[in-house]
């Protein structure tokens, strides 16, 4: 889901982000931009994108209308992904943290004069990810930027950015698109999956490239891998241990997901009976079927549970995955009465 601009063209603005886009850039011509932004909204929305093309805009020295040019000398240079007043921040692969060393790298960036005379931007791709000791490092720079310094921070998960560094930026809430919107959009970029379409909808949440890569990268066979096990044990069908052996090929943090958003259609369910709240739409008959058998507190404990062992996984903790799995599959047979 990543977007990393590579291409001849700097990409169009999503539709479903135009606005937000029409409000920033206004800003930006109006001398109103703050220095410090927090885009935020759900994953998988594109908001990288809209991150690393409000840099290029900054950068480009001819923008057309509200759009970098993608010809002046510094659209070619974004374009190559050299330009050298960007700085792009990430996770590293292996550890899931940002450390305090490329907060550094950035600081002596700030330090240096504008290669190309103009603005310096540096753009924090999963902010949610900065250790404590980074975000500590990180702080003056964003109390005190230098002039014409724009930092781009970007989460889907504002809420674990340390509140120092939250407070100081200014949060935009990226606009999610409407059902229809992200129907047509799949229609057009994946055509072969039309069947799923409506189905890959609703698990995203209207997320239109989560959907797009559960269409095209497996998630859907997946989920449905991990789905069957869990109605294989509540009709006795298979153990708990063979159920986790058969999960084992699967992603741990995809299939606990799946597991928390199945848990949260069965909590919905129970409490209002709504359809149409429901995100695993193909499974209404077995959830109609098994909602009256559901001890609610148990299901609570259970997702509370979930989410412990998913933030014990992210920090890196290696539990011997089959274990964890079966512990999780006998949890889910106690929620039934
Ligand atoms: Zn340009």
């Amino acid at each position: 889901m990543t977007e990393t601009v590579k291409s001849t063209n700097i990409p169009a603005i999503h539709q479903w982000h135009r606005p937000d886009w029409q409000q920033l850039t206004r800003q930006f011509s109006e001398q109103q931009l703050h220095h410090a932004l927090l885009l935020t909204g759900n994953k998988g929305t594109g908001k990288q994108l809209f991150g690393q093309r409000l840099a290029a805009f900054l950068m480009c020295r001819q923008p057309v209308n509200t759009n970098p040019c993608g010809q002046c000398k510094d659209c070619l240079l974004f374009l190559a992904g050299s330009h050298p007043d960007i700085l792009n921040l990430a996770p590293e692969e292996k550890s899931r943290f940002i450390k305090i060393d490329a907060i550094r790298h950035a600081n002596s960036f700030l330090t240096n004069k504008s290669q190309m005379n103009g603005y310096k931007v540096v753009i924090i791709n999963q902010a949610d990810a900065l250790n404590l000791n980074a975000a500590n490092a990180l702080l003056k720079n964003l109390e005190e930027p230098a002039p014409q310094t724009l930092f781009i921070l970007v989460s889907d998960q504002p809420g674990q950015i340390p509140a120092t560094i939250r407070s100081r930026c200014c949060k935009i809430l990226l606009a999610l698109p409407g059902e229809e919107q992200v129907k047509q959009w799949l229609m057009e970029h994946c055509p072969q999956y039309t069947s799923q379409i409506d189905l890959a909808v609703a698990l995203s949440g209207r997320a239109p490239l989560l959907a797009r890569q559960l269409l095209e990268d497996g998630g859907l066979e997946d989920r449905q891998k991990v789905l069957k096990g869990l109605v294989k044990l509540h009709k006795k069908q298979m153990s708990a241990a063979d159920i986790a052996r058969e999960w084992q090929s699967l992603d741990i943090l995809a299939t606990l997901d799946w597991i928390i958003v199945w848990i949260a259609d069965l909590i919905k369910f129970k409490m209002s009976r709504d359809e149409t709240a429901v995100n695993n739409t193909d499974m209404i008959v077995f959830l109609s079927k098994i909602v009256h058998l559901v001890l609610l507190d148990e299901l609570y404990l259970n997702r509370d549970r979930i989410q412990k062992l998913r933030q014990a996984v992210i920090a890196g903790h290696n539990p011997n995955k089959t274990l964890l799995l079966e512990g999780i599959l006998l949890d889910w047979s106690k929620c039934f009465r």
